[in-house]
């Protein structure tokens, strides 16, 4: 494991560095819920970031990536966060659906769907937590019937991120009703035009609709939009969430680690009456332990990549990181709130910094239920990582 830039990482990185100030105008302000007009000028950025080369960074060459390294990917990551600027607008598709396509789709498959992710053309939503079946995924029941060379899909799915503006989903759906629920399952490849597909927004805490509702009722989906083998849903959808628990893990890490050089810097700006909170013992303590966290979270992301270079593909391992980042991201909005006393809970324009740390307080609740509850990243690590007895 390298913890310092190789030679030519180094270079990498300066290259990322030169284009990121170079095109740095061009990228969106990114607000909490976008705008219809953010959400063009994010997708104009993310082809900007294609055409640049730092889109697919690890996807095979034959499939329009750069065949690169994921300690490449990892640099362009931690540039994007440490410049303050969004990565790619398609994080489903760039860091899910892709890189599952990737690894199970046919090359037809692998022709029709990567590019159009790669370029932000089409965007992606998730399509596997349904009401009663979320952190017992296998327990799905939006239910695919074979009708000559159509599956009709008949359900509902909730909680799916970016399902508002997506194109395409990649939905989780039983079409053996007779086999065990882990075998009954298959991936489908659905667009979100067809008829009898309807998304509805649900307002998180935060007010933002950013998760939504999708209602299948009699959609009719080509045959040919099965991703892996009928009955082999289960095994596609693991490879899904152990990329983005690993791979969209170290995204999340690198702004965290932006993040935490934010709250350092609000601890040491003065208050009106001239104290810091950094003069609070306290505080100072919290900011440390979370410091040493965050390096920890980064030594482990670190690990992570290694790992993904040697196997080529992510293991039960990024589900240590983003247990801790989730968990370490909500302590450190919880101090942004101390420092700042009841001023921390002011939204809207007034608020200090604009109302950033009342709204990442809200929205760091979530980060301890998606992609799997702390509870269960604990049994997976239990089981999967460490190889204790199953639990049941
Ligand atoms: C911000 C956000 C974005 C999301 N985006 C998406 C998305 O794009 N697509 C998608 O499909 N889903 C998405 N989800 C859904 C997310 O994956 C589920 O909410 C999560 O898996 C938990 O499922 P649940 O809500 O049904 O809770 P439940 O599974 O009902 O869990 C309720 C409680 O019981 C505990 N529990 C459940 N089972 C066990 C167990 N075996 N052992 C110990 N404790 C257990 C849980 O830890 C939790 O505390 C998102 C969620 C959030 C918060």
């Amino acid at each position: 494991m390298e913890l310092h830039d190789t030679p030519e990482i180094a270079e990498y990185r300066a290259g990322i560095r030169a284009w990121l100030g170079a095109h740095a105008g061009q990228a969106p302000t990114v607000a909490a819920e976008p705008s219809d007009e953010v959400v063009v000028r994010w997708r104009a950025w993310s082809r900007a970031i294609a055409d640049a080369g730092y889109a697919g960074i690890t996807w095979p060459k034959e499939a329009g990536g750069q065949g690169l390294s994921y300690a490449h990917l990892e640099v362009w990551q931690s540039e994007c966060a440490r410049a303050g600027l969004p990565d790619h607008f398609g994080v489903i598709g760039m860091d899910m659906a892709g890189p599952t396509i990737v690894e199970c789709g046919t090359p037809e498959q692998q022709q029709r769907f990567l590019t159009p992710i790669l370029r932000a053309d089409e965007i992606w939503c998730q399509g596997f937590s349904e009401p009663g079946s979320g952190s017992d995924l296998a327990a799905a029941r939006t239910r695919a019937v074979l009708d000559g060379d159509e599956w009709v899909v008949d359900g509902q799915k909730v909680w799916s991120s970016f399902a508002q503006w997506a194109d395409w989903c990649i939905l989780l759906c039983r079409t053996e009703p007779d086999l065990p629920k882990h075998r009954g399952l298959s991936f489908l490849l659905v667009d979100m035009s067809l008829p009898g597909v309807e998304v509805r927004p649900l307002p998180q805490i935060t007010g933002d609709p950013e998760f939504n509702e999708i209602f299948f009722d009699g959609v009719r989906v080509p045959r040919s939009s099965m991703l892996g083998q009928r009955g082999e849903g289960w095994k596609v959808a693991l490879t899904t969430l152990d990329y983005e628990r690993s791979t969209h893990g170290i995204a999340l890490s690198a702004h965290l680690l932006a993040e935490l050089e934010e709250v350092g810097r609000l601890l040491r700006r003065p208050r009106p009456d001239g104290t810091r909170p950094a003069d609070d013992p306290e505080l100072r303590d919290r900011y440390a332990a979370l410091w040493i966290d965050c390096q920890a979270l980064r030594v482990t992301n670190l690990r992570t990549v290694a790992q993904l270079d040697r196997t080529g593909r992510p293991g039960p391992e990024g589900t240590i990181a983003k247990l801790h980042w989730s968990e370490v991201n909500q302590a450190l909005a919880g101090l942004a709130r101390d420092a700042l006393g009841p001023a921390g809970l002011e939204t809207g324009p007034e608020a200090p910094d604009g109302g950033h740390w009342a709204y990442t307080l809200l929205r760091t609740r979530g980060n301890t239920i998606e992609a799997g509850t702390s509870e269960v990243l604990r049994t997976i690590i239990a089981e999967r990582v460490l190889g204790l007895p199953r639990a049941r």
